[in-house]
């Protein structure tokens, strides 16, 4: 039970990666706050079943205002916030020129703000109390670029420049902050990007699952929710404590091309 008497905060954990992150820390023993929309009662009964105290937290992400309120109750139920996971994350895919204005405010705000004011809510805690991790969930789009994807891709690149600056601030304490580059996970954020692609070229949701992956991810395979679970939680470890500011890359190859 590595994670022991932790509490771990772990942003859109009611589907997807952030579930998958939310069941390791507590089968490693530490106490979770959830957060996201749907699926809540099941999520939260079902990190419960590994034994560990689970709480849950519907906070709007977009809004610093509620972010406030996410940590004030984190705070409230556990005391303190030991490790935070910044997972949650939309997408949106349009070309720059047909980029809705209010799709780029809200995958900014969500998917780089909110980094940025949780780590502010937790930070001090952190330094305070000579202990913290802080795991972002980044992208291989934080280190290239694809077409269609420009506040998706600025959003990440932003988060890897925020990883490695909150690094260097938290050097001097046994608190670091490193960011996990997934490539494609089949989670319900790239299972719409397929359906799409699908409606749009007449194809079958299975060419589109297949032609999606092997234009961008040479092991041809997906990287399951449940790897980055278990890199999240080796980077919460004692063995992990001087890697800061690192970039860590689980995408079958994709960012090596
Ligand atoms: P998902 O759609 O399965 O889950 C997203 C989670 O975020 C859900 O719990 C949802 O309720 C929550 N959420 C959405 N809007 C929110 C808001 N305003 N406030 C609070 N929570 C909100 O997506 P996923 O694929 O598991 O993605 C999780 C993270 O992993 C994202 O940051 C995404 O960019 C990143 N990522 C995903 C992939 C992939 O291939 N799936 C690859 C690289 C990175």
């Amino acid at each position: 039970m590595r994670l022991e008497s932790k509490v771990a905060l772990v942003t859109g954990s009611t589907s997807g990666i952030g579930l998958a992150i939310a069941h390791e820390m507590a089968r490693s023993g530490a106490r979770v706050m959830l957060n996201g929309f749907g699926n809540v009662e099941e999520s939260v009964k079902a990190v419960s079943a590994h034994g560990t105290e689970v709480d849950y937290n519907g906070a709007d992400l977009t809004s610093p205002d509620e972010i406030e309120s996410l940590f004030a109750a984190t705070e409230k139920r556990f005391g303190q916030v030991d490790i935070l996971v910044n997972n949650a994350g939309i997408q949106h895919v349009a070309e720059i020129e047909n980029f809705p204005v209010d799709r780029w405010d809200s995958v900014i705000a969500l998917n780089l703000s909110a980094a940025f004011h949780c780590m502010r809510h937790a930070l001090p805690g952190m330094k305070k109390r000579n202990f913290g991790r802080i795991v972002n969930i980044a992208s291989v789009h934080g280190l290239v670029g694809s077409t269609g994807k420009a506040a998706y891709v600025a959003a990440k690149h932003g988060i890897m420049g925020l990883t490695k600056v909150a690094a260097l601030e938290t050097a001097p304490f046994d608190v670091t902050c490193n960011a996990i580059c997934p490539g494609w996970v089949l989670t319900p954020l790239v299972q719409q990007q397929i359906n799409a692609r699908a409606a749009e070229k007449g194809t079958s949701i299975d060419e589109e699952r297949h032609s999606l992956l092997i234009e961008k991810q040479p092991s041809g395979k997906f990287v399951t929710p449940e790897q980055i679970g278990k890199m999240a939680v080796f980077l919460c470890g004692e063995d992990a404590r001087e890697m800061r500011g690192a970039a860590i890359s689980m995408d079958g190859a994709w960012a090596a091309q």
